[in-house]
Order: structure tokens, then C-alpha cells, then sequence
């Protein structure tokens, strides 16, 4: 079996420093490689110790030389004395995936709460209060529900969902199944007393493709005519996918389309506006969302203050279709802003305490991949390959709908 250390330039310069390990193909024996004493295998992987302040400037020698970087891993327990490391140690971290994701997920203690309360027997909420979040000018209905749930067990985290069953029965007479709902709120509820949930709504409507007439969805249509005071039946939580890491240090790369905003308030305001004793985020979070017009940007006036508030630590950057012009001269939309910082995206993401989370629209990820897929190009990196090695570690993110 294969099990040199890796030595040399690369490995001679990595005391006191983070060690990632890259995992890469096709790259070949030359005159420059040979001097550089790196790892080569003659044929499939070879495995490279890169400290993290040189991990561009690797990529850069490695895409110059043919190679294909198909994984990149922090080392786990790499000495960071003599710089010298055997290259299996960084394949066993991509094989059990334990290493980034013990340094990235949530704490092995907090437990997720997931279905304690079934459609057979829903928990009954009452609403609070609604308010409109599209102003004047824009497009459609969105509103925000704030749901009091103080009567009983019902518990959630940021990124989890709740179920909505609607008042009223289907065409044949039988109770409406759920929809799903992302958590606007944070695990204390807006009024930071732990007794509410918050959901950001948009009324479905649109033109019967056979009839021409207007449809609007039943259960979005039951909670955005919700008054205070009425009843509201509710299932769950559920959903592992868009949970918050408890690292405070982590770099949280948001994309929203309109209501995939909801899980992001519920991080932004547990970032920056509760002050938690058990959480006191010090990374850095960067929300790039897109909407039709101005007055659609939903949570505008809070957002905007966070940034102003927190500009080292929160990064804002709208994609505005109908107003804005991408480089193209077309219209602005989400993918199109990553594009525009697709080289720094992929930077943050080289640290392994990036979490990347899509949220909103079906659809949106074809044009974040294409952006993504652009700026892992230039150092050799297929986007693919890699973008399933941060499903598997937990740090990409998708929910749409
Ligand atoms: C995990 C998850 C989280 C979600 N979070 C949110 C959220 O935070 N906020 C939010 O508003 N929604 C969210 N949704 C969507 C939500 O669950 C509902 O699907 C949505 O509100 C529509 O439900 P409805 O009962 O109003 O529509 P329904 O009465 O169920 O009608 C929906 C159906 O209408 C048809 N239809 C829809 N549009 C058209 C069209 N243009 N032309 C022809 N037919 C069409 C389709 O057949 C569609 O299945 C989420 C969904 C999931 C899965």
C-alpha cells in the first residue's frame, strides 16, 4: 500500500499552521515536479499537505502541472512540529466525513427536535399578528405570521420547518394535507420568550393555464387572511437539512429567492440581535438576496440596519431583477451575483468552516452552480466532484420549493 509521508517544500512550511490535504488526479512527473519532491502516485490520487495561507497559491501550482483537485480536507492532527504527515490520514477524514463535520455541526447535545406534534393530532396556535412585507410597488402578497405556541411542547431550531394544516376540506370532502413552512423565527420567537413561532408567507395566486381564471393556493391563501385570534393548526418541526452550525467562528454564505429568506432572518437575528449566552457569533455571514423590485425585499428596513451595524461581520448583496442590469445588460438575478464574486465564494469555501445554505425558488441552484463551477474552473477543480464532497461534510445546504 501507498503510504509515504509527504515532505518537501510544501510540507516544510507548515508548522504552526492549518494543514488542509488535497486530494488530486492527473497530475504530471515533470522536471518541476520532481525537484518539489511532491507526493506522486503513478496512477489515481496523490495526496498534498498545504498549510492554509498557501492554499491558492498551491491550487495554482497544481492546475499549472495538469492536476485536478477532486478533494480538499483539513487535516485531522496533523504535527504541526515537523511538517510531516502520511497522506492517509487525510483520506480516512474524506472516507468517515467525521472530521469537518465534528468541527462544523451542531453540538452533539442539542438535540433536534423533529414531529412532535403529527397531522393526527396537530397543535393548535393562535395568531398573534400579521403584517405585510411587500411595500407599495411591488409584487404580490407576503406576510408575516407570528403564531403564539406557548400551550404546549412545540420546540424548533433555526432552519426547521413547520407544518400547516388549513382550516376547511379538499375536493372530496377530506381534511387539506400540509404544507410546509421554513421558520421565520428564531428557537426564542420574536418576542424572546420561547412561546412563538414566526413564518414569512406568499400568497400563491396564478392564472388557470385551462380555465384563464384566477386559482389561489389554498393553505397560503388560509394564512395570509389569518386574523389575531384565530386558530392555526400546526405539525412538526422538521427538517436537518438548514440547521445553524454552533461554531461562532463559522462563515455562513446565505442565498435567498424571496420566502427563502425565512430560515436566514431566523440566523441573522440569532447572529446579531439576541444576545445569547451560548452563542456569540464572531464569523462572517453574507446574505446575497434576490428579488423582482425593491419593495419586494422583504425584512429590508432590519436587514439593512444589521449591515450598517455589523458591517465586519455581515455582508449584504441584493439581486434586484427588474431594476438592475447584470454584466450582460440583462436582468440582475441571484446567479448572476454570484458570479460577479464567484472567486471569493470559492475562496471561503476552501475554509472548512464554510457552510453554504440555498433557500427558495426550484430552480435557483442551476445558475449558483454555474457561477461556482466558473471560479473552481480556474484552479482545475471540477465544480461537481467537488460541491458533492461538501454535501457529504454537511456544509452545503439546499431547500427549495
Ligand atoms: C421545505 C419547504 C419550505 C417552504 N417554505 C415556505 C415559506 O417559507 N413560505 C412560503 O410562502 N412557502 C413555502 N413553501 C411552499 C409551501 O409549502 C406551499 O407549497 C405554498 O404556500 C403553496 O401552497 P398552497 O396550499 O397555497 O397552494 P396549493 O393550493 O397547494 O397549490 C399549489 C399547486 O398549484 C399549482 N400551481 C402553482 N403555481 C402555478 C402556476 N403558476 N400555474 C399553474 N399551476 C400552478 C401547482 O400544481 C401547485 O402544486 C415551502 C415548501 C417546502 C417544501
Amino acid at each position: 500500500m501507498y503510504s509515504p509521508s509527504i515532505s518537501g517544500v510544501v510540507a516544510s512550511s507548515v508548522s504552526g499552521s492549518r494543514i488542509f490535504v488535497y486530494e488530486v488526479e492527473g497530475m504530471r512527473q515533470s522536471c518541476e515536479t520532481d525537484q518539489t519532491s511532491n507526493p506522486i502516485r503513478r496512477s489515481g490520487s496523490v495526496f498534498i499537505a498545504v498549510p492554509y495561507d498557501r492554499m491558492n497559491q498551491e491550487m495554482r501550482r497544481i492546475l499549472r502541472m495538469g492536476g485536478k483537485i477532486v478533494s480538499i480536507r483539513p487535516l485531522n492532527g496533523a504535527p504541526e512540529t515537523d511538517g510531516t504527515v502520511a497522506p492517509e490520514q487525510g483520506l480516512q477524514s474524506q472516507k468517515s466525513g467525521e472530521t469537518s463535520k465534528s468541527m462544523t455541526q451542531a453540538k452533539e447535545k442539542v438535540q433536534v427536535p423533529v414531529n412532535l406534534y403529527k397531522p393526527a393530532n396537530p397543535y393548535i396556535g393562535k395568531c398573534i399578528s400579521t403584517e405585510e412585507l411587500v411595500r407599495e410597488g411591488g409584487d404580490g402578497t407576503v406576510r408575516h405570521v407570528k403564531i403564539d405556541i406557548s400551550g404546549g411542547n412545540l420546540h424548533y431550531l433555526e432552519g426547521q420547518s413547520i407544518g400547516i394544516i388549513p382550516d376547511g376540506t379538499d375536493k372530496n370532502g377530506k381534511p387539506h394535507k400540509i404544507r410546509l413552512y421554513s421558520i421565520a423565527s428564531t428557537r426564542h420567537g420574536d418576542n424572546l420568550d420561547d412561546k412563538t413561532v414566526s413564518v414569512s408567507v406568499r400568497k400563491l395566486e396564478y392564472k388557470s393555464p385551462e380555465t384563464g381564471e384566477q386559482v389561489f393556493g389554498v393553505c397560503s391563501t388560509f394564512l395570509t387572511g389569518l386574523q389575531p385570534g384565530d386558530d392555526v393548526k400546526i405539525t412538526g418541526p422538521v427538517g436537518k437539512e438548514m440547521l445553524l452550525p454552533d461554531d461562532e467562528d463559522a462563515t455562513i454564505i446565505m442565498m435567498a429567492t424571496g420566502t427563502g429568506i425565512a430560515p436566514f432572518r431566523a440566523y441573522l437575528w440569532r447572529m446579531f440581535k439576541e444576545n445569547n449566552p451560548d452563542y456569540k457569533f464572531k464569523g462572517l455571514a453574507w446574505l446575497f438576496f434576490g428579488v423582482a423590485y425593491t419593495p419586494n425585499i422583504l425584512y429590508k428596513e432590519e436587514l439593512d440596519k444589521l449591515q450598517q451595524e455589523f458591517p465586519d461581520n455581515f455582508r449584504l448583496t441584493y439581486a434586484i431583477s427588474r431594476e438592475q442590469q447584470n454584466v450582460d445588460g440583462g436582468k440582475m438575478y441571484i446567479q448572476n451575483r454570484i458570479q460577479e464574486n464567484a472567486d471569493e465564494l470559492w475562496e471561503l469555501n476552501q475554509k472548512p468552516n464554510t457552510h453554504t445554505y440555498i433557500c427558495g425558488l426550484k430552480g435557483m441552484e442551476g445558475g449558483i452552480d454555474e457561477g461556482m463551477s466558473a471560479a473552481a474552473g480556474k484552479f482545475g477543480v471540477d465544480w461537481a466532484g467537488y460541491q458533492k464532497h461538501l454535501k457529504k461534510d454537511h456544509r452545503w445546504h439546499v431547500e427549495t420549493y
